[in-house]
């Protein structure tokens, strides 16, 4: 099967490689669609703290079951499924109390095994969940990340009528506004680059300019000066991640969602002069991805904005023009690699 392969840093090609052999348990999966993530390109110039090159990158996997051993979902050969990627050990700590996202020795499908940039991928029969309706493969396709911005908007505690500031309307950032919203929360997105706004506009979010607009206008208007809610910190910038503490109010939740890994002098003197909260998230519970589907699923149904979510779809021997467009930051939001083009 052709897969575009990492082999080396910043060195990718479409290869013809072995397909996948799904053992017992397992399910292989036809890729109809590859979500491209910022942490793909992490692990393209082979800086991914854990995980070594080469591997067939993807872990948004998105298509049909071709082949399934020892089903127990109600799982069958033909259905449109997204996977859930992660490979947790099941013995640590993290694991044993549940908390398998954020094992000590966690894998991932298309960061630590082959992934979905690729026309098939192998997965665990319990991680895959069914696309009920008639949502389109390329909507379908955000499963993964909508399984990201539901645990987010969790661990950010909402509950409804919150305000709510999402800080970078990059994929992540515009998908967790869409969630957040989804829960009931009062959205805001700030944003500098003028066509990453324009996606937010379009998806129905007021916006901010956080280079050209005033911080005192943004919270007078939008609570009252008190500052909001819960912050979530979608850009990973040094200017982000310092406003977090001056936007939030008091006793408000900060969410820090972009694995960043550049130091940033952030004073966390600040956080207790507001007594804020200042909460960590990684990928998800399988919960929390297959509600997170659910929730993409039913906000179609309910004729929400979703199409500028999916702004790029590229054919998989372009992956490497995917990779660069995410590099130079030229798309609007979400790019897709089509397996089947
Ligand atoms: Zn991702
Ligand atoms: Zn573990």
């Amino acid at each position: 099967m052709k897969a575009a392969y990492v082999y080396g840093p910043e060195t990718m090609d479409i290869r013809d490689i072995s397909m996948p052999i799904a053992g017992r348990g397992e399910a292989l999966i036809e890729i109809i669609y590859a979500g491209v993530c910022g942490s793909d390109i992490t692990m393209y110039r082979g800086q991914h703290p854990t995980a070594k090159l080469p591997v067939v990158l993807g872990h948004e996997i998105f298509g049909i079951v071709r082949e399934i051993s020892g089903g127990i979902n109600g799982i069958r050969v033909g259905d449109r499924v997204a996977a859930e990627p992660l490979l947790s050990c099941g013995v640590c700590e993290a694991c044993m109390q549940g908390f398998g996202n954020v094992c000590g020795k966690l894998r991932i499908i298309g960061l630590h095994e082959n992934g979905a940039y690729a026309q098939y991928v192998k997965a665990g029969v319990d991680k895959l969940v069914k696309i009920n309706t008639d949502i389109p493969d390329k909507l379908a396709a955000l499963a993964e990340p909508f399984g990201v911005a539901y645990h987010v908007c969790m661990r950010g505690n909402l509950r409804g009528g919150e305000d709510a500031l999402i800080i970078g309307a990059g994929p992540i950032g515009n998908i967790t506004a869409v969630m957040a919203r989804a829960f009931g929360a009062n959205v805001v997105v700030s944003e500098p680059n003028q066509i990453r706004r324009a996606t937010a506009e379009k998806l129905g979010f007021c916006t901010f300019d956080p280079v050209c607009g005033d911080e005192g206008t943004l919270l007078s208007e939008t609570s009252g000066g008190a500052g909001f809610d819960v912050v979530f910190e979608a850009s990973g910038s040094k200017a982000g991640i310092l406003s977090t503490t001056r936007l939030c109010k008091i006793h408000g939740v900060i969410v820090p969602l972009a694995l960043a890994s550049a130091p940033v002098d952030f004073v966390l003197g600040q956080v207790s002069f507001k007594e804020q909260t200042v909460v960590g998230t990684r990928v998800y519970p399988f919960l929390h991805y297959k509600r997170g589907v659910e929730m993409l699923e039913r906000l179609y149904t309910d004729g929400v904005p979703l199409d500028p979510l999916v702004s790029d779809i590229l054919p998989l021997h372009e992956a490497q023009r995917a990779v660069d467009m995410m590099i130079n930051g030229e798309n609007a939001c979400k790019i897709l690699l089509d397996a089947r083009a």
